[in-house]
């Protein structure tokens, strides 16, 4: 490991930028979809207000955070009276919803976060909604505003993303990480590299500020001001993604450290009492989450999913390193 620490980035690594960027390209939604989100959000509100007219629909996850790839899912909250039954209302809303235009509607009232799903045939969109969920809404505006500072952030995530999907280690019931997940390691990542490529939101004055179930939330928003931040720094996409395997296959420090967004650093493991196991939190990759600080993303993951995670990091740098076709090989997808 320490050999490979060291290694040096390929000589030829800028020759994979065009592929990496034609990836990224086709991986980007076309407008029509926005719209027809759009629409569907419209549909979806006027029903909803009918029964409760002091209720707001918010879109958050990757439809709003502009990390969603084209043909997601797309998560909507419905924010009202904090005081509600969760589960009566998911039922009611199934309810509602099963009576008009939408397919498939299910009430998921037993899920960690009770939802109800649903299919437009009208637009071909899948979409859930869960219930007073505020913090992700203000979590998707954190990772919403970083990705307007650094055009490299959205480019290394979804790439990040659709090497994930393509090699089954973004699936949260199966131990490996959630795309939330691999958004903050891109986030981190990017704040780590010197020069930095971004800051750290949450360390500098905050411009925006709202407290959500007792957590207060406060970052700098005004990113437009940050448009040439990273400038200092020119690496490029397919520097950026070698480094960003090599730095998960070779140098962290799976047993001692913390990465965490809202320091824009490592912590350690000690400080956070992240060391041992309590019940299924087992804490053998850590990942801070930016608001809910007692949140460890990286608590899906078991003894046997982090070997898998480990090795598709590993088998991800070699690639980068070696592979005469990277683009094409890094997501072949894993057949079991
Ligand atoms: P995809 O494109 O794969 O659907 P996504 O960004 O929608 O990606 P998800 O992991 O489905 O990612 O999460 C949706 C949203 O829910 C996230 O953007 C985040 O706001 C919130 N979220 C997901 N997992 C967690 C979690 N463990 N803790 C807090 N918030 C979370
Ligand atoms: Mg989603």
């Amino acid at each position: 490991r320490n050999f490979k620490s060291s290694m040096e980035c390929r000589w030829d690594i800028d020759r994979l930028n065009a592929p990496f960027l034609a990836i990224y390209e086709s991986l980007i939604p076309p407008e029509e979809e926005k719209a027809k989100q759009k629409q569907l959000l419209t549909l979806l509100e006027k029903l909803v207000s009918k029964e409760w007219p002091e209720a707001r629909l918010y879109l958050y996850g990757s439809c709003a955070s502009s990390f969603g790839v084209c043909k997601s899912d797309i998560d909507v909250c419905l924010a009202m009276d904090a005081d509600i039954d969760k589960s009566k209302v998911i039922l009611k809303l199934a309810d509602i919803l099963e009576s008009d235009k939408l397919q498939d509607v299910q009430a998921l009232t037993r899920a960690r976060v009770p939802i109800v799903k649903l299919m437009d045939p009208a637009t071909g969109i899948s979409c859930d909604i869960c219930i007073n969920n505020v913090l992700a809404v203000v979590n998707t505006k954190l990772l919403r505003d970083y990705a307007q500072i650094d055009v490299r952030l959205r480019q290394l995530a979804f790439i990040v993303k659709h090497w994930a999907k393509s090699r089954g280690v973004n699936e949260t019931y199966q131990g490996t990480l959630s795309s939330y997940a691999y958004v903050l390691m891109c986030i981190h990542f990017l704040q780590q590299r010197r020069p930095a490529i971004l800051p750290c939101l949450q360390e500098m004055e905050a411009t925006y500020v709202v407290t959500v179930d007792n957590i207060e939330c406060a970052f700098f928003d005004e990113v437009e001001k940050l448009s040439d931040f990273g400038s200092r720094n020119r690496e490029t996409i397919a520097q950026l993604v070698w480094a960003f395997f090599h730095y998960w296959a070779y140098c962290h420090d799976y047993t001692n450290t913390v990465i965490s967004v809202r320091t824009g650093s490592l912590l350690s493991k000690r400080t956070k009492d992240w060391t041992r196991r309590i019940g299924n939190d087992r804490h053998l990759i850590c990942i801070e989450d930016p608001f809910d600080i007692s949140h460890d993303l990286g608590r899906v993951v078991d003894k046997f999913s982090i070997k898998v995670l480990r090795e598709e990091f590993e088998r991800a740098a070699e690639i980068m390193q070696y592979n005469a076709n990277p683009c094409v090989t890094l997501f072949e997808p894993y057949i079991a």
